[in-house]
């Protein structure tokens, strides 16, 4: 949900604050309307409360109306009661189960949703449907993170002090007290409250229709099984690392890793949901080319003329040393050796040469040495390549083996992957078709402004803003899940997936799930029809339609699966690919595709980095699309990106400057053009929406 709906909805509850009912008896006791009038303002907040408590008619207002408990008004409230027959219902109790009168429990009506909520004085709860009655005493749909926005009209759950009813139906406080606002966020005052949910909008719908897929016949996530995945993807990636040094004598390169699943994926036809199994071609192009990229030695970025002289030196005595020690042709031994020896000599010489100088010989010994270095290491990059590959097999079929033993132990069979329908359908999440076993052993922990979630002493963090965001996508997706009872441990399977697939190290991953700043999201949605992104995660979607990596993990949360299998006819998308260049590539193939084959209005807003030298062929192949209607440049530095680990880091570490240029590609069929062309105004909009400063004011409090 956006801020700006966020706050809208929270002046619009829409209470009706009015003088207690006599008949009711249920405040007539002062000592208890005194209790329960301090235990709102303190649950809600003295602003807030006054906000909420709207449209008080003058004549009702008492003195200690600033403070008065919300209750219904039925003298102006439709004449509806909870079961929707139409009568005038008696305000408060009527019509509840004494038992739940009992325990606190009273019904008010809610002017913005048209119908009544429960509120609890003595918990503090807020339920929209009437809570329900367990055999041990009371039970109330509780939220699994304490906050259930959809469930929860007044939204205290998260930030009050909360008592639970305990059988014998006394109320007993538990640690989920209200945290005062300075301690929540850090000294920002209670009205610059940060907002978090402005960096999504819920509140949109997507009008995007596609060839509908299969639902999903993969293995449902279970903890113990995707933390097995964890384990043995985190040995993968240390034997890659292992064969990097021992046989090229180089550290693995960096998230070289991560692109090698992003890029194997792209081909894959096998049944993992993250690791490759059935890829036509076993040596990785990507993997081969991070790994020659390095050899004989990484070069960093030079600034410093001692730099500089630093590593034009070890180039040269890297090479010298590869081609004197591995199996070459002669022609490479003559050549290398004389090229490096002619370096040192230079070295030797030139004491006070220029950064230039250094940069120039470097990329010259490069130039002369690079193709023999590569003919000398080809064999045995390939043969990284293809042992990683095999090594990845493996663990998949070991994962998968766990899968299906602990699924038999439940009774629940894999279902045969049913075809696709050729039918035409509005996009919606992907459908899991084998059912989920009993999910157990996940507990959370809450901090001051974090969740922890573990299972079997391995916690994963994730603020708490993002934690109801990922309920808000539950309870809007998920479908086999109504008490909730699957969702702690799903988003302990989500955020250890998200983990083991960008890497265990910190700042690892930070590059390849980089997001667009909100403006520029709410400017696509606004001017361009935008619904959906074709890249993203439950962690860093905008919208709540979306096509991501994982369909196991994520469909619960509104995913549409990966983009590559995912068709649509009509509508308007935002794509900003993890920046790998195969599945950029696949992905342009993708939208050519999709674009020649409908005359409905289809767009597609593409976000690439500005890489030259070599142009990505990705990029090249849309400078050339004969879908491009138009191609614009932001240059670096002059926007920002959204930081891949927003859903951990502090809020004022989320956005960061863009360090290259973005290149923006409108590719568009004819009737999409006609509906959501780059129109020189809708452009201007559009980059200014880049703008730093023009974030909105709220999401400026964040920082
Ligand atoms: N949604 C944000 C961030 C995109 S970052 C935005 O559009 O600005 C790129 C995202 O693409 C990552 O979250 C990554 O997990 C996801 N991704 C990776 N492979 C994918 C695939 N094949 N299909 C869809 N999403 C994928």
């Amino acid at each position: 949900m956006s801020c700006m709906d966020s706050e809208g909805a929270n002046s619009d509850v829409g209470i009706k604050v009015t003088n207690i009912s006599d008949s009711d008896g249920y405040l007539s006791n002062p000592d208890m309307e005194n209790f329960v009038d301090q235990e709102f303002m303190r649950a809600i907040g003295e602003n807030e409360a006054k906000e909420r408590a709207i449209e008080i008619p003058p004549e009702t207002r008492r003195e200690s109306d600033n403070h008065s408990y919300p209750q219904i008004d039925s003298t102006s409230t439709p004449a509806v009661n909870v079961s929707g027959q139409n009568s005038c219902p008696s305000p408060g109790t009527t019509g509840m189960p004494e038992v739940l009168v009992q325990a606190g429990w009273r019904m008010f009506w809610s002017q913005r949703e048209n119908r009544y909520y429960f509120f609890n004085k003595l918990t503090n709860q807020s339920l929209w449907d009437m809570p329900q009655i367990a055999q041990a005493g009371m039970a109330v749909p509780k939220s699994p993170t304490g906050a259930a926005p959809l469930n929860d009209p007044l939204g205290l759950s998260s930030a009050t002090t909360t008592k639970t009813a305990s059988p014998d139906n006394k109320s007993q406080p538990v640690s989920l007290k209200r945290r005062s606002i300075d301690e929540t966020w850090n000294g920002v005052s209670r009205n610059k409250q940060p907002k978090l949910e402005c960096y999504w909008n819920f509140d949109i719908n997507t009008d995007v229709m596609v060839m509908e897929s299969a639902p999903c016949n993969l293995a449902p996530p279970i903890p113990e099984v995707e933390q097995f995945r964890a384990t043995l993807t985190n040995q993968l990636r240390q034997h890659y690392q292992d064969m990097c040094h021992s046989r090229e004598g180089i550290d693995a390169p960096n998230e070289s890793f991560n692109r090698w699943i992003l890029e194997r994926k792209v081909s894959d036809r096998g049944r993992d949901p993250m690791l490759p199994t059935d890829c036509p071609v076993e040596v990785s192009p990507s993997m081969y080319r991070e790994i020659m990229h390095d050899i004989p030695i990484r070069l960093s970025r030079i600034k410093y003329l001692s730099d500089a002289r630093k590593q034009l030196f070890c180039y040269a005595e890297a090479a010298k040393k590869m081609i004197e020690t591995r199996n070459t042709t002669a022609e490479s031994r003559k050549q290398v050796k004389w090229q490096t020896e002619e370096t040192f000599s230079w070295l030797r010489k030139e004491q006070n040469a220029l950064l230039e100088d250094y940069l120039d010989r470097l990329s010259h010994l490069r130039r002369q040495c690079g193709p023999h270095l590569a003919q000398t290491a080809k064999n045995s990059v390939e043969a990284i390549c293809i042992k990683m590959y095999h090594m990845a097999r493996e663990c998949s079929k070991k994962i998968f083996d766990k899968a299906t033993s602990l699924l038999q132990l439940n009774k629940i069979e894999i279902p045969v992957q049913p075809n696709p329908t050729a039918r035409l359908v509005p996009a919606a999440p992907t459908k899991m078709i084998t059912p989920t076993p009993p999910l157990t052993g996940v507990t959370q922990e809450r901090d001051k402004t974090h969740v922890s979630l573990t299972y079997k002493s391995e916690v994963m963090r994730i603020n708490g803003k993002f934690m109801e965001k990922l309920e808000l996508l539950y309870r809007h997706s998920c479908h086999d899940d109504p008490t909730m009872s699957n969702f702690l441990p799903r988003v302990w399977c989500l955020l250890r997936r998200y983990q083991t697939m960008f890497g265990p190290n910190q700042y690892e991953g930070i590059v390849l799930q980089g997001a667009l700043p909100v403006p520029v999201f709410k400017c696509l949605h606004d001017i361009f029809g935008v619904t959906m992104e074709c890249f993203a995660s439950p962690l860093n979607c905008y919208f709540k339609h979306y096509c991501s990596a994982f369909t196991d993990t994520d469909s619960y949360f509104g995913s549409s699966g990966p983009v590559l299998q995912f068709f649509p006819v009509s509508g308007s998308f935002e794509a900003n690919a993890p920046f790998a260049e195969e599945l950029m590539e696949s992905m342009v193939d993708h939208f050519d595709k999709l674009l020649a084959q409908t005359d409905k209005p289809l767009s597609f807003i593409v976000f690439v980095p500005e890489w030259r030298d070599p142009t990505p062929v990705a990029t090249l192949h849309m400078e050339n699309s004969r879908f491009k209607r138009k191609q614009v440049l932001i240059p670096a530095f002059e926007h920002e990106y959204r930081s891949g680990l927003q859903h951990v880091a502090p809020v004022n570490e989320v956005y960061h400057k863009s360090v290259h240029g973005t290149l923006l590609f409108f590719l568009q069929n004819d009737a999409g053009f006609e509906k959501w062309g780059p129109t020189p105004a809708r452009l201007r909009e559009l980059l200014s929406s880049f703008q730093p400063e023009y974030r909105t004011c709220s999401e400026n409090l964040l920082l």
